[in-house]
């Protein structure tokens, strides 16, 4: 499937990406992560979470005591929207096969929404605000989310660092009690 999202012309961001970013990790992860889109730096490398946003999720797993070796972290759409816009709709819905096909892959036992794209994606009808929904579990199509800011909010305004903290430690507990 690597191949597959690499090749993919299915919409117009094709034509402004350098590369595709396939979701990576652990294949037997039982935490996922689903971000937004790539950012400058993971268009140009080709790897999700490598930039600034990246480097923020890294320290804070680490302070939480989950290793990025253990998790499998993808994004919404597999290549960066034109001045990091939210990606459209129809984006969405276009890359939306080839992360239904990375959970059914994967099949963790959670999966961490970071930030509004990710959350209104997966629950089209949620009607509520990140901050409202954030620090917590949601069970919907027999999988369990948990939902929390996006780690580049934490750029613009570093006191959410403690926010995005609070709630990895949630899951984090909530992680380390899976079998
Ligand atoms: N932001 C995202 O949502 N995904 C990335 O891969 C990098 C930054």
């Amino acid at each position: 499937m690597r191949d597959d999202i690499i090749s993919c012309r299915l919409c117009d961001l094709c034509k402004s990406r350098k590369k595709a970013v396939p979701g990576e990790g652990n294949m037997h992860a039982k935490l996922m992560f689903i971000g937004e889109a790539p950012g400058r730096i993971e268009d140009e490398i080709g790897r999700p979470f490598v930039g600034t946003a990246g480097k923020i999720l890294d320290q804070v797993l680490e302070n939480v005591g989950i290793f990025r070796s253990e998790v499998f972290i993808t994004n919404i759409v597999k290549c960066r929207p034109p001045a990091n816009r939210v990606p459209t709709d129809e984006e969405r819905n276009m890359c939306r096969q080839f992360l239904d096909i990375e959970i059914k892959l994967i099949s963790p036992k959670i999966i961490c929404n970071l930030g509004r794209t990710a959350l209104n994606s997966i629950f089209a009808s949620w009607g509520k605000s990140i901050l409202q929904s954030r620090g917590k579990f949601i069970n919907h199509d027999f999988t369990r989310y948990f939902l929390t800011i996006h780690p580049a909010a934490v750029i613009y305004n570093p006191k959410l660092r403690i926010v995005l903290e609070k709630d990895l430690s949630i899951l984090s507990e909530e992680y380390k009690r899976l079998a």
